[in-house]
């Protein structure tokens, strides 16, 4: 992409894959639930989105056209609800170039292991995405190692969503959201980032109103990461005066640009791409002066690096 730092391969690291079955499964949980037909008539009362089709690879083409408009190279779609694996990974096999595969497990469930190992093993993907306060665990809890040895084995990521924990579409749509906060501090890591010292664990949102905790972690794992995506209003719940700028000056001094990667935290049509979040972040990061080759390690090159081992 052109970029006022020059041409920089993009590589977004953070948007959601809300597929048919995605959409299926909220409704499910709707107080009288409708039938496979009226899944998206009762959805749509609620929600003025475009829904997608049931086949998953027309979603991922819908993704590509928005990348291609964008001059966006790739982009981390994830699998938003457990079970969902199978859809975002078809859209992968049909773009695989363009579409890197995370999925969401609860690593509490029955055969959670199993299911992770099939995932990597036999539909490629490339990130395990974790949330402790919605499936109410800890990372360091022992179940989850089985877990972290199939994503280490296969040179995966774990992304763990720690912090502050909103999932809007929950609330639109009036679900109950049974999160648990207590599950959710970067700190809980510390042990598990040690224990594998060659597993990348991305925390999203520069920690979501653990920005303390990811630094102080972060400067004891070299392993551990952040992603940019979303536009950080968590600060606002902070007793201090913080900003997308002062998140970006600490989390540069003290991660370096090696360990920060660039997301939007995309999610639905026909807002698509969130160019907003993107040109907000290339603003601070012009305001700053962040060297050239620093910003493309962010917008990509440490995806790639990633990506590659
Ligand atoms: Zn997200």
């Amino acid at each position: 992409m052109q970029t006022p730092f020059g041409e920089i391969p993009v590589i977004d690291v953070h948007a959601h894959f809300f597929s048919h079955r995605f959409f299926a499964t909220l409704a499910a949980e709707l107080p009288e639930a409708p039938s496979e037909a009226d899944i998206y008539p009762a959805l749509q009362k609620r929600l003025p989105w475009e829904f997608p089709e049931a086949d998953p690879v027309r979603l991922g083409k819908r993704w590509v056209a928005e990348m291609d408009r964008h001059g966006i190279s790739r982009m981390v779609l994830i699998a938003s609800v457990p079970g969902d694996e199978e859809s975002v990974a078809a859209a992968a096999q049909a773009y695989p170039e363009r579409i890197i595969t995370y999925f969401m497990v609860n690593p509490t469930a029955e055969g959670a292991a199993g299911r992770v190992k099939r995932a990597f093993a036999d539909l490629g993907v490339k990130g395990v995405t974790l949330f402790p306060a919605m499936h109410r665990f800890h990372v360091w809890d022992p179940r989850l190692h089985p877990i972290y040895e199939t994503v280490a084995a296969h040179g995966g990521i774990v992304f763990v969503h720690c912090g502050h924990l909103k999932i809007g579409i929950r609330d639109t749509l009036g679900l109950p959201s049974r999160f648990e906060m207590r599950f959710a501090n970067p700190v809980d890591l510390h042990g598990v980032a040690k224990a594998f010292p060659n597993l990348p664990f991305v925390i999203p949102h520069f920690g979501c109103g653990y920005f303390r905790e990811l630094l102080l972690i972060a400067d004891q794992c070299a392993n551990i990461y952040t992603d940019t995506s979303s536009s950080n209003d968590w600060v606002r719940f902070m007793p201090y005066p913080l900003d997308l700028s002062a998140l970006f000056v600490k989390t540069l001094q003290v991660l370096g640009p090696e360990r920060i990667l660039f997301g939007t935290d995309s999610s639905f049509f026909p807002r698509g791409w969130r160019k907003d979040v993107f040109d907000a972040q290339i603003g601070v990061l012009q305001t700053l002066q962040v060297p050239s080759p620093h910003v493309a390690q962010m917008l990509g090159g440490n995806m790639t690096r990633l990506l590659g081992r």
